[in-house]
Protein backbone atom coordinates (compact mmCIF):
# COMPACT_ATOMS: atom_id res chain seq x y z
CA UNK A 1 0.00 0.00 0.00
CA UNK A 2 2.74 2.84 -1.13
CA UNK A 3 6.21 3.54 -1.15
CA UNK A 4 7.20 2.81 2.61
CA UNK A 5 7.82 5.75 4.44
CA UNK A 6 11.41 5.62 4.66
CA UNK A 7 13.16 9.12 6.04
CA UNK A 8 13.01 11.04 9.18
CA UNK A 9 12.42 14.29 8.01
CA UNK A 10 9.00 15.72 6.84
CA UNK A 11 8.81 18.35 4.04
CA UNK A 12 6.05 20.55 6.63
CA UNK A 13 6.94 22.86 9.50
CA UNK A 14 7.18 20.60 12.94
CA UNK A 15 4.08 19.56 14.58
CA UNK A 16 4.10 17.19 16.84
CA UNK A 17 1.56 16.41 20.16
CA UNK A 18 1.09 14.56 23.29
CA UNK A 19 -2.07 12.34 22.95
CA UNK A 20 -2.57 10.97 26.84
CA UNK A 21 -5.61 8.77 27.77
CA UNK A 22 -7.38 9.75 30.92
CA UNK A 23 -7.05 6.74 32.62
CA UNK A 24 -5.69 7.84 35.84
CA UNK A 25 -3.13 11.16 36.42
CA UNK A 26 0.28 12.15 34.75
CA UNK A 27 2.98 9.59 36.31
CA UNK A 28 6.54 9.57 35.29
CA UNK A 29 6.35 7.31 32.12
CA UNK A 30 4.47 9.74 31.02
CA UNK A 31 5.98 12.50 31.82
CA UNK A 32 8.72 11.05 30.47
CA UNK A 33 7.17 10.73 26.91
CA UNK A 34 5.53 14.39 27.10
CA UNK A 35 9.15 15.97 27.87
CA UNK A 36 10.57 14.06 24.74
CA UNK A 37 7.61 14.56 22.75
CA UNK A 38 7.69 18.65 23.91
CA UNK A 39 11.50 18.82 23.58
CA UNK A 40 11.63 16.98 20.22
CA UNK A 41 9.28 19.79 18.99
CA UNK A 42 10.87 22.43 20.69
CA UNK A 43 14.73 21.53 19.32
CA UNK A 44 12.85 21.80 15.70
CA UNK A 45 11.27 24.94 16.20
CA UNK A 46 7.82 23.14 15.87
CA UNK A 47 4.46 23.20 17.35
CA UNK A 48 3.55 20.80 20.06
CA UNK A 49 -0.77 19.79 20.53
CA UNK A 50 -2.11 18.59 23.44
CA UNK A 51 -5.02 16.05 22.51
CA UNK A 52 -6.90 14.23 25.35
CA UNK A 53 -8.03 10.56 24.46
CA UNK A 54 -10.83 10.72 26.10
CA UNK A 55 -13.13 8.14 23.90
CA UNK A 56 -13.40 5.22 26.37
CA UNK A 57 -15.30 6.56 29.48
CA UNK A 58 -15.69 2.91 31.00
CA UNK A 59 -11.68 3.26 31.82
CA UNK A 60 -11.55 6.79 32.17
CA UNK A 61 -10.92 8.01 35.78
CA UNK A 62 -12.84 11.00 37.77
CA UNK A 63 -10.76 14.30 37.55
CA UNK A 64 -8.25 12.61 35.33
CA UNK A 65 -8.14 14.89 32.20
CA UNK A 66 -7.97 17.93 34.68
CA UNK A 67 -5.09 16.67 36.79
CA UNK A 68 -3.05 15.32 33.92
CA UNK A 69 -3.47 19.41 32.15
CA UNK A 70 -2.46 20.92 35.38
CA UNK A 71 0.51 18.48 36.11
CA UNK A 72 2.12 19.32 32.46
CA UNK A 73 1.57 22.94 33.10
CA UNK A 74 3.06 22.72 36.58
CA UNK A 75 6.22 21.41 34.83
CA UNK A 76 6.57 24.13 32.17
CA UNK A 77 4.92 21.94 29.69
CA UNK A 78 2.38 24.85 28.01
CA UNK A 79 1.03 23.71 24.73
CA UNK A 80 0.01 25.58 21.50
CA UNK A 81 -3.58 26.33 21.07
CA UNK A 82 -6.73 24.52 23.05
CA UNK A 83 -6.79 21.05 23.97
CA UNK A 84 -8.23 18.59 21.60
CA UNK A 85 -10.64 16.59 22.87
CA UNK A 86 -11.44 13.80 21.93
CA UNK A 87 -14.87 13.12 23.06
CA UNK A 88 -15.61 15.87 20.81
CA UNK A 89 -14.44 14.78 17.34
CA UNK A 90 -16.74 12.07 16.79
CA UNK A 91 -18.43 13.36 13.52
CA UNK A 92 -14.93 13.20 12.28
CA UNK A 93 -15.00 9.71 13.20
CA UNK A 94 -17.96 9.00 11.60
CA UNK A 95 -17.24 10.58 8.35
CA UNK A 96 -13.93 8.52 8.21
CA UNK A 97 -16.04 5.24 8.63
CA UNK A 98 -18.44 6.46 6.12
CA UNK A 99 -15.70 7.26 3.22
CA UNK A 100 -13.69 3.93 4.27
CA UNK A 101 -17.19 2.18 3.61
CA UNK A 102 -17.49 3.97 0.33
CA UNK A 103 -14.09 2.22 -0.40
CA UNK A 104 -15.23 -1.13 -0.21
CA UNK A 105 -13.01 -1.12 2.90
CA UNK A 106 -14.57 -1.46 5.87
CA UNK A 107 -16.76 -4.72 7.27
CA UNK A 108 -18.79 -6.05 10.02
CA UNK A 109 -17.15 -8.35 12.70
CA UNK A 110 -19.64 -10.38 14.23
CA UNK A 111 -17.02 -12.29 15.99
CA UNK A 112 -16.97 -12.44 19.64
CA UNK A 113 -13.96 -11.88 22.17
CA UNK A 114 -13.81 -15.99 22.77
CA UNK A 115 -13.46 -16.54 19.18
CA UNK A 116 -10.81 -13.73 18.78
CA UNK A 117 -8.79 -15.76 21.71
CA UNK A 118 -9.99 -19.13 20.67
CA UNK A 119 -8.13 -18.04 17.31
CA UNK A 120 -4.86 -16.96 19.10
CA UNK A 121 -5.79 -13.32 19.72
CA UNK A 122 -6.47 -12.67 16.10
CA UNK A 123 -9.16 -11.56 14.14
CA UNK A 124 -10.99 -14.42 11.22
CA UNK A 125 -11.25 -12.37 8.11
CA UNK A 126 -14.17 -14.81 7.70
CA UNK A 127 -16.36 -11.79 8.01
CA UNK A 128 -15.24 -9.87 5.57
CA UNK A 129 -17.11 -12.18 3.28
CA UNK A 130 -19.73 -13.90 4.91
CA UNK A 131 -21.83 -11.76 6.83
CA UNK A 132 -24.43 -13.22 9.64
CA UNK A 133 -26.02 -9.94 10.31
CA UNK A 134 -26.74 -10.60 13.51
CA UNK A 135 -26.13 -8.70 16.89
CA UNK A 136 -23.96 -6.23 17.83
CA UNK A 137 -21.21 -6.11 15.42
CA UNK A 138 -17.78 -4.01 15.09
CA UNK A 139 -16.39 -2.23 12.31
CA UNK A 140 -12.82 -3.70 10.68
CA UNK A 141 -10.51 -2.10 8.06
CA UNK A 142 -10.07 -4.84 5.34
CA UNK A 143 -6.01 -4.05 5.66
CA UNK A 144 -4.52 -7.63 6.90
CA UNK A 145 -1.72 -9.60 4.90
CA UNK A 146 1.79 -8.16 3.50
CA UNK A 147 4.32 -5.43 5.68
CA UNK A 148 4.50 -2.21 6.28
CA UNK A 149 8.42 -0.48 6.11
CA UNK A 150 8.80 2.30 8.56
CA UNK A 151 11.97 4.15 9.77
CA UNK A 152 11.78 4.90 13.30
CA UNK A 153 13.88 7.57 15.22
CA UNK A 154 15.28 5.73 18.12
CA UNK A 155 14.61 2.05 16.96
CA UNK A 156 15.51 2.15 13.14
CA UNK A 157 14.62 0.34 10.30
CA UNK A 158 10.95 -1.72 11.29
CA UNK A 159 9.09 -4.13 9.10
CA UNK A 160 5.56 -5.40 10.95
CA UNK A 161 3.82 -7.92 8.96
CA UNK A 162 0.27 -6.74 9.73
CA UNK A 163 -1.80 -9.75 10.59
CA UNK A 164 -5.41 -8.85 11.95
CA UNK A 165 -7.68 -6.38 10.20
CA UNK A 166 -7.47 -2.94 12.29
CA UNK A 167 -10.58 -2.26 14.39
CA UNK A 168 -11.99 0.08 13.91
CA UNK A 169 -15.19 0.55 15.94
CA UNK A 170 -15.91 -1.82 18.88
CA UNK A 171 -18.89 -3.94 19.35
CA UNK A 172 -19.56 -1.70 22.33
CA UNK A 173 -20.41 0.92 19.59
CA UNK A 174 -17.01 2.96 21.39
CA UNK A 175 -14.74 4.43 18.64
CA UNK A 176 -11.21 2.53 18.60
CA UNK A 177 -7.97 3.75 19.59
CA UNK A 178 -6.16 2.89 16.06
CA UNK A 179 -9.55 4.81 14.17
CA UNK A 180 -8.92 7.80 16.23
CA UNK A 181 -5.45 8.80 16.42
CA UNK A 182 -4.47 8.48 12.68
CA UNK A 183 -7.67 10.48 12.10
CA UNK A 184 -6.69 13.20 14.22
CA UNK A 185 -2.92 13.01 13.02
CA UNK A 186 -4.15 13.58 9.92
CA UNK A 187 -6.75 16.41 10.76
CA UNK A 188 -4.32 18.00 13.06
CA UNK A 189 -1.44 18.01 10.60
CA UNK A 190 0.87 16.10 12.63
CA UNK A 191 4.07 15.48 11.57
CA UNK A 192 6.27 13.75 13.83
CA UNK A 193 4.57 11.00 16.77
CA UNK A 194 6.96 11.09 19.75
CA UNK A 195 5.58 8.67 22.57
CA UNK A 196 5.89 5.05 24.61
CA UNK A 197 7.29 2.12 23.09
CA UNK A 198 4.93 0.10 23.73
CA UNK A 199 2.78 1.87 20.78
CA UNK A 200 5.86 1.05 18.44
CA UNK A 201 3.88 -2.41 17.28
CA UNK A 202 1.15 -0.80 16.36
CA UNK A 203 2.52 1.75 14.57
CA UNK A 204 2.17 -0.34 11.08
CA UNK A 205 -1.65 -0.60 11.12
CA UNK A 206 -1.62 2.53 11.74
CA UNK A 207 0.46 3.44 8.88
CA UNK A 208 -2.14 1.32 7.09
CA UNK A 209 -5.10 3.44 7.57
CA UNK A 210 -3.15 6.66 6.67
CA UNK A 211 -2.31 4.97 3.46
CA UNK A 212 -6.03 3.82 2.95
CA UNK A 213 -7.08 7.58 4.01
CA UNK A 214 -4.59 9.13 0.98
CA UNK A 215 -2.32 10.70 3.50
CA UNK A 216 0.99 10.58 4.23
CA UNK A 217 1.73 9.05 7.82
CA UNK A 218 4.30 11.39 10.39
CA UNK A 219 7.27 10.38 11.70
CA UNK A 220 7.35 8.03 14.29
CA UNK A 221 9.62 7.53 17.25
CA UNK A 222 9.31 5.82 20.04
CA UNK A 223 11.33 6.47 23.73
CA UNK A 224 12.00 4.45 26.08
CA UNK A 225 9.41 3.07 28.89
CA UNK A 226 10.21 3.38 32.92
CA UNK A 227 9.66 0.24 34.12
CA UNK A 228 8.32 -0.07 37.41
CA UNK A 229 9.93 -2.28 40.65
CA UNK A 230 11.22 -5.46 39.72
CA UNK A 231 11.76 -4.15 35.69
CA UNK A 232 8.75 -6.28 34.59
CA UNK A 233 6.15 -3.67 33.72
CA UNK A 234 6.01 -0.17 32.46
CA UNK A 235 5.00 2.39 34.84
CA UNK A 236 1.25 2.54 33.64
CA UNK A 237 -2.12 4.42 34.81
CA UNK A 238 -3.78 0.60 34.66
CA UNK A 239 -0.88 -0.73 36.99
CA UNK A 240 -1.62 3.14 39.63
CA UNK A 241 1.60 4.07 39.04
CA UNK A 242 1.57 7.13 41.31
CA UNK A 243 0.96 10.58 40.01
CA UNK A 244 4.12 12.78 39.46
CA UNK A 245 4.21 15.47 42.84
CA UNK A 246 3.88 19.00 41.07
CA UNK A 247 5.44 20.74 44.07
CA UNK A 248 8.73 19.24 42.65
CA UNK A 249 8.36 19.99 39.18
CA UNK A 250 11.98 20.69 39.06
CA UNK A 251 13.41 17.80 40.33
CA UNK A 252 11.14 15.61 38.54
CA UNK A 253 11.89 17.28 35.33
CA UNK A 254 15.73 17.20 35.80
CA UNK A 255 15.60 13.21 37.17
CA UNK A 256 13.21 12.56 33.62
CA UNK A 257 15.84 14.57 31.55
CA UNK A 258 18.51 12.17 33.13
CA UNK A 259 16.40 9.17 32.01
CA UNK A 260 16.36 10.48 28.31
CA UNK A 261 19.91 10.60 28.46
CA UNK A 262 20.98 14.59 29.77
CA UNK A 263 24.29 15.18 31.69
CA UNK A 264 21.67 17.47 33.73
CA UNK A 265 23.84 20.00 35.62
CA UNK A 266 22.89 20.10 40.05
CA UNK A 267 22.49 23.41 39.81
CA UNK A 268 19.68 23.14 37.09
CA UNK A 269 17.13 21.33 39.66
CA UNK A 270 16.77 25.21 41.64
CA UNK A 271 15.65 26.89 38.91
CA UNK A 272 11.89 27.83 37.46
CA UNK A 273 10.79 25.06 34.80
CA UNK A 274 10.73 27.43 32.38
CA UNK A 275 14.52 27.63 32.69
CA UNK A 276 15.41 23.93 32.48
CA UNK A 277 13.19 23.41 29.71
CA UNK A 278 14.96 26.20 27.52
CA UNK A 279 18.17 24.29 28.57
CA UNK A 280 17.05 21.12 27.18
CA UNK A 281 15.59 21.99 24.40
CA UNK A 282 18.96 23.73 23.41
CA UNK A 283 20.70 20.71 24.47
CA UNK A 284 18.76 17.78 22.70
CA UNK A 285 20.06 15.48 20.44
CA UNK A 286 17.91 12.49 19.70
CA UNK A 287 21.20 10.13 19.82
CA UNK A 288 21.37 10.71 23.12
CA UNK A 289 18.17 8.98 24.43
CA UNK A 290 19.01 4.91 25.41
CA UNK A 291 16.13 3.43 23.86
CA UNK A 292 15.92 0.70 25.92
CA UNK A 293 12.88 0.40 28.60
CA UNK A 294 14.33 0.17 32.01
CA UNK A 295 13.89 1.11 35.68
CA UNK A 296 14.69 4.97 36.95
CA UNK A 297 18.23 4.56 39.13
N1 LIG B 1 -3.51 7.76 24.29
C1 LIG B 1 -2.40 6.86 24.18
C2 LIG B 1 -1.86 6.55 25.55
O1 LIG B 1 -2.10 7.29 26.49
C3 LIG B 1 -1.28 7.43 23.35
C4 LIG B 1 -1.63 7.54 21.92
C5 LIG B 1 -0.49 7.99 21.03
O2 LIG B 1 0.40 8.72 21.47
O3 LIG B 1 -0.52 7.63 19.86
O4 LIG B 1 -1.19 5.55 25.72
Amino acid sequence: MGPPPITLESAKPYIGRFAPSPSGPLHFGSLVCALGSFLDARAHGGHWLLRMEDLDPPREAPGAAARILSALEAHGLHWHGTVKWQSKRTPLYEDTLQQLRKQGLLYPCYCSRNQIRQSGGHNNSRCRTVNPGKGTCALRLVCAGGEELFLDIWHGEQRQYIRDDTLLKRRDGLYAYQLAVVVDDISLGITHVVRGADLLETTGAQIRLFGALSAAPPVFGHLPLVMGPGGRQKLSKQNRAPAVDNANAAGNLCTALAFLGFHVPASLAQEMPETILNWAATHWQRHQVDRHNRQLH
